[in-house]
């Protein structure tokens, strides 16, 4: 199944369920339910107890067309996003990195950042370098505090795509991730049952004509189940949290008039436009310092 979320004629959030082409709209079969209002039906169906299937309810809504839809990101409101740094063994080479996820834990981006597919991420510096880094990422569906290697996939609800945009530099990674816009997330959740396993996904980022990144997401260093009972053994999931596994190689910068586009086998295409407008002078002086990023990009193919 594949769920989204998106902008009803009132501008709040809405939950569908994919059909061929359309949306059938699933909001009230969770909201009946109850749960606080302030959340998003993505995340009240998330933090539902019981089967997703059994809680997404009759699909008997409403119906528009998907292509006339105002997507939002796929969860809204998530409660956290954490995110693998060096977890691709030839992202840590191309950025000379001494250390990979096994010496560098997880970080956490604000939330405040998520962007849906189809948005336009705003670059906030007219003289720093700023980088695209595709993503697969989890959604959790089920609380868990310390969940073991082989318990961990019943605490995934789906897969979905996320960029993790990127400043590059010296200053904190939450800082450098965290800038509004700065985490596109969808546009679908997509199931376990018809995402896949993730060894078998193949992940592609293209910036305009330019394939960039191709890589097999079975080369994570740490997998799924890994990352997520070691990210629950720092602190505890709850449905509606994001975990991004890390990009492979293939980072780049970014500018302005840009088009950024993530394909993962199974869930879809999220798509962002790149724009500086409104952008300042840096105010933070970590611009020479951090891991070196490649100076050029070189596409494993131009169209
Ligand atoms: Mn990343």
């Amino acid at each position: 199944m594949r769920l989204i979320s998106y902008l009803g004629d009132d501008d709040e959030n809405r939950l569908g369920v994919i059909e061929g082409d359309e949306i059938v709209d699933v909001t009230r079969n969770v909201s009946a339910e109850g749960g606080r209002a302030s959340l998003s039906p993505m995340r009240m169906l998330l933090s539902l107890p019981g089967s997703l299937l059994e809680n997404v309810g009759a699909l008997d809504g409403e119906r528009i067309p998907l292509a006339s839809a105002r997507v939002a990101a796929v969860v809204p409101d998530p409660p956290k996003v954490i995110a693998a740094p060096v977890n691709y063994r030839d992202h840590q080479a191309e950025m000379k990195e001494d250390f990979h996820i096994d010496a560098l834990g997880v970080f956490l981006k604000a939330t405040s950042s998520v962007l849906a597919s189809g948005g336009t991420v705003l670059l906030p510096y007219t003289d720093r370098r700023f980088d695209q880094e595709g993503e697969l990422a989890v959604v959790i569906g089920r609380s868990g505090s310390h969940v073991a290697v082989e318990d961990a996939l019943d605490h995934v609800a789906g897969y979905t795509m996320l960029l993790d945009m990127t400043m590059r530099g010296g200053e904190d990674r939450s800082t450098r991730k965290s800038f509004d816009t700065f985490t596109p997330v969808g546009p679908y959740l997509v199931t376990p049952d018809e995402a896949g396993d993730p060894n078998d996904m193949r992940l592609r980022t293209w910036v305009n004509d330019d394939l960039r990144q191709d890589a097999d997401v079975r080369d994570l260093i740490w997998d799924v189940p890994r990352l997520i009972s070691y990210a629950s053994s720092v602190m505890t999931l709850h449905p509606g949290d994001i975990i991004t596994t890390g990009t492979p190689a293939g980072i780049g910068q970014i500018a302005d008039g840009d088009r950024v586009v993530v394909e993962i086998s199974n869930l879809g295409r999220l798509e962002v436009d790149v724009s500086n407008r409104g952008a300042v002078a840096c105010p933070t002086k970590g611009a020479t310092r951090g891991p070196k990023p490649p100076e050029a990009v070189t596409p494993v193919r131009t169209r």
